[in-house]
C-alpha cells in the first residue's frame, strides 16, 4: 500500500484500533505484534523508520554485563533470552561476538560493587578481575540451559599480550566471553515492518508523517512530504517515540493537565574507523574495556572497519544530536588508553553517529547508573487517564535494542487487554525477514538460487550476506530485466530499484544511510551518491530542481550528523578509479 492508498483508506474509514507513534525498533516491534493478532493498526513515524536511537546503537545484542553491578538481574536474564532468540530468528543479521575484557586490577570494585548494590553509592569505580569473574559466572549461569555459545575463560597477562600485543601493557589479565552483534539494525527494523504489513490490509505504516491534535481528544495524520491530512479516530494510541516520548505526549494533550515527564535520555556517539593496524589488533574480538574514568567503552570489527564508542551525556531534545568534537576526542583518547601504540589519524574516521538512549526519568548524577530496564504505562493527566476525552495513550519507556521483541510483546499485551482481544500468534520463535528458512548449508543454497536465476554465484552470495534468504526474491527480481552495474561494485540498478519500490523509500538518505550500509562503512563515493539519486529520481518522477534539493539535503545531513564532507566523497571516487586501474593492469 503506498502513501496515497493509506491516506485514502483512512479518509474513507477513520476508525482504527491502534495508532502507534514512532517507527524505531520498539514501535516497529509492537506494530508487528498487533498486526499479527489481526488488530487494525496504523504506525506513524515522523522521520524515517529506524532513524533515531535504533540507528545509533553500539550494535551489540547483549545481556548487559555491566547492568549486573546495578542489580538489574531480571533485565540481564531477559536480554540474554532475547539475544539467543535473535541468534536463531535473525541469523542473517545477528551473530556471535567473542568479547575480551582487559583487566587492570585484581580486587578493585568489590567493596564498591557491594556498596552500590546496597544503594549507598552510585559512583563508577574500576572493576577488578574478581568482580568481572563474578559477572561472567552469572552470565554463564543464566545461559547454562541453552549454551548456544562457549563459556567464559580467563587468560593471564602473558597469554593475553601474546594474542593482543597492542593492548595496554599495564593489564594484569583478561577475560573472554561471548555476546552477539547486529550487522544491519536498520534493515532488521524494515523486515519487522514488512512482517507486520504482510499480515494484511488492516496493518498500515507511514513514515514522514505526524499525528496532529486538531481539537481536544481529536487527531489527524499529516503527511509531511505531500501535505495530505486526514482525520483518524484510534481507540488507543501507543507512544513508542523513545527519546521523544515526553515531547510527543505534550503534543497529544491540549489542556493544562499535561502528563509528567517519563524520560531522561542520554546521548551516545560512535566513530567508524578505517585503520588496518587497529583491525588487526582486535584479532576478530570485541574489546570491552573500562576507560581511565571508569566508563565502559567498546570497539569491534564492523563490516571491514572498526566501530568505537561511546559517550553518555544527558540531553533533553533528541532532534539534532550529533557527535561533537569533545566526544570525538574522548573516544580517541579512550582508544589510545587501551591500545596505546595504535595511531588513528582524523582522516581515518570515515563516519560518525549519535543517538539518544531512551532511559527512564532519573535524578542519578552518574548516567551509567540509570536503569536500562523498560516498562509500559498508560499516561496519567491530573484529570483522568484519557487525553481530553480522547483515546488512552500507552507509553513505552526505556528499552534496549536487544529486548525489542519482548518489549513489543509486553506493550501489545496491554493493548490486547484494553481491546478485549485474544493473542493469536506468538513471536518468540518466529523468524524475522531473511532469517526465515535459513539454510544450514549456505553453499548449497547459493548454488540452488544461482541455478534458478542465472545470476553469478558471487552476486548471489553478496545478496545472501546482505538480505539472508530474502536474497532469493531479490535475485529473482534482478533476473527479470536487464541490469546495470553502479559505481559501487557490490550493487546494481535493479537491486536499488527494488529497495525503492518495496521499502518505503522517500528520501536519498533512507537508501544510503538505512536500507544499505554504503555510508556507515565509508564506501559511499560522490559518483555512487549521484547514481543512486538518478535512480530514485526516475522512480519518483522528480524534477531537476527536486533532485538538486534532495542532493543538498543529503550532503548537509552527511556533513552535520556524520562528519563526512563532499571532499571525502570525491576522494573515494579517485580511490575507486585507482583500484579499478590496478585491477585492470594486474588482470
Ligand atoms: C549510543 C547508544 C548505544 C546503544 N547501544 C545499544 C546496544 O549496543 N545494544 C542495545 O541493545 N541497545 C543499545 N542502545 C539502546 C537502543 O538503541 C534503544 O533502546 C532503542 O533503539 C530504542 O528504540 P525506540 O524505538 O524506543 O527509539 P527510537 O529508535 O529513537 O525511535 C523513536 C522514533 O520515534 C519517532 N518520533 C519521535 N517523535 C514522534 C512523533 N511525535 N510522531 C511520530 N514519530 C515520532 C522518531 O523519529 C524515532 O524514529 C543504544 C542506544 C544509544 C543511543
Amino acid at each position: 500500500m503506498n502513501r496515497e492508498e493509506i491516506f485514502d483508506g483512512l479518509r474513507q474509514s477513520p476508525k482504527v484500533d491502534v495508532c502507534v507513534l514512532g517507527g524505531g525498533i520498539n514501535g516497529l516491534s509492537v506494530f508487528r505484534e498487533l498486526a499479527l493478532q489481526g488488530v487494525n493498526v496504523v504506525l506513524v513515524e515522523k522521520h524515517d523508520f529506524c532513524s533515531g536511537a535504533s540507528a545509533a546503537l553500539s550494535r551489540m545484542v547483549h545481556g548487559g554485563l555491566r547492568y549486573l553491578e546495578n542489580g538489574e538481574f531480571s533485565l540481564v536474564r531477559e536480554s540474554l533470552v532475547e539475544r539467543d532468540r535473535l541468534l536463531r530468528n535473525a541469523p542473517h543479521y545477528v551473530g556471535p561476538l567473542p568479547t575480551t575484557v582487559p583487566v587492570f586490577d585484581v580486587f578493585s570494585g568489590i567493596a564498591n560493587g557491594a556498596v552500590r548494590f546496597l544503594g549507598l553509592s552510585r559512583r563508577p569505580s574500576r572493576r577488578g578481575a574478581v568482580v568481572i569473574k563474578a559477572g561472567l559466572a552469572i552470565y554463564d549461569f543464566l545461559t547454562r540451559k541453552r549454551a548456544l555459545m562457549p563459556r567464559h575463560e580467563f587468560r593471564g597477562r602473558r597469554s593475553t599480550l601474546g594474542r593482543w600485543p597492542a593492548l595496554n601493557p599495564a593489564i594484569k589479565n583478561s577475560a573472554t566471553y561471548y555476546d552477539a552483534w547486529v550487522s544491519q539494525p536498520e534493515r532488521l527494523g524494515i523486515e519487522l515492518l514488512q512482517d507486520g504489513l504482510s499480515a494484511g490490509a488492516h496493518a498500515r505504516a507511514v513514515n514522514y508523517a505526524e499525528l496532529k491534535l486538531t481539537a481536544p481528544g481529536r487527531y489527524a495524520v499529516r503527511d509531511t512530504i505531500g501535505g495530505m491530512e486526514v482525520s483518524i479516530e484510534p481507540t488507543l494510541i501507543v507512544n513508542a517515540t523513545g527519546g521523544w516520548i515526553d515531547i510527543a505526549n505534550q503534543s497529544l494533550f491540549s489542556g493544562p493537565a499535561r502528563p509528567a515527564p517519563l524520560m531522561g535520555g542520554t546521548k551516545g556517539s560512535h566513530l567508524i574507523i578505517d585503520n588496518d593496524d587497529l583491525t588487526r589488533a582486535l584479532d576478530g574480538h570485541m574489546i570491552y574495556y573500562e576507560n581511565e574514568d571508569g566508563r565502559i567503552c567498546i570497539l569491534f570489527p564492523y563490516l571491514g572497519k572498526v566501530l568505537v564508542g561511546s559517550t553518555d551525556i544527558r540531553v533533553d531534545d533528541p532532534e539534532t544530536v550529533r557527535c561533537e568534537t569533545e566526544e570525538r576526542d574522548y573516544i580517541l583518547q579512550s582508544l589510545a588508553f587501551v591500545l596505546p601504540t595504535i595511531k588513528v589519524r582524523h582522516e581515518e574516521i570515515v563516519f560518525q553517529f549519535s543517538g539518544v538512549r531512551p532511559l527512564p526519568a532519573s535524578k542519578d548524577s552518574f548516567t551509567g547508573r540509570i536503569p536500562r530496564d523498560h516498562y509500559c504505562t498508560f499516561v496519567e493527566t491530573a484529570d483522568a487517564d484519557t487525553a481530553d476525552g480522547g483515546p488512552p495513550v500507552l507509553c513505552m519507556i526505556g528499552g534496549k535494542w536487544t529486548t525489542f521483541r519482548s518489549f513489543g510483546e509486553l506493550a501489545a499485551d496491554f493493548v490486547l487487554e484494553r481491546l478485549a482481544r485474544p493473542r493469536r500468534v506468538a513471536t518468540a520463535d518466529r523468524a524475522i525477514g531473511g532469517g526465515r528458512d535459513f539454510p544450514a548449508d549456505r553453499e548449497a543454497w547459493i548454488t540452488r538460487v544461482t541455478a534458478a536465476t542465472a545470476i553469478s554465484p558471487t552476486r548471489v552470495a553478496t545478496l545472501f550476506q546482505r538480505y539472508g534468504t530474502d536474497a532469493e526474491r531479490i535475485a529473482a527480481f534482478i533476473a527479470l530485466a536487464p541490469d546495470m552495474p553502479l559505481p559501487h561494485p557490490g550493487y546494481s540498478t535493479r537491486e536499488i530499484q527494488l529497495l525503492i519500490r518495496s521499502e518505503k523509500v522517500e528520501h536519498l538518505d533512507d537508501l544510503l544511510l538505512r536500507r544499505t550500509t554504503l555510508a556507515i562503512t565509508g564506501e559511499l563515493s560522490l559518483e555512487m551518491t549521484d547514481a543512486v539519486l538518478a535512480l530514485l529520481a526516475a522512480e519518483k518522477h522528480w524534477s531537476a530542481a527536486r533532485q538538486a534539493q534532495e542532493r543538498a539535503r543529503f550532503l548537509t545531513l552527511l556533513l552535520e550528523r556524520h562528519g563526512v564532507d563532499e571532499d571525502m566523497l570525491s576522494a573515494r571516487n579517485e580511490q575507486r578509479s585507482a583500484l579499478c586501474e590496478t585491477t585492470a593492469r594486474s588482470g
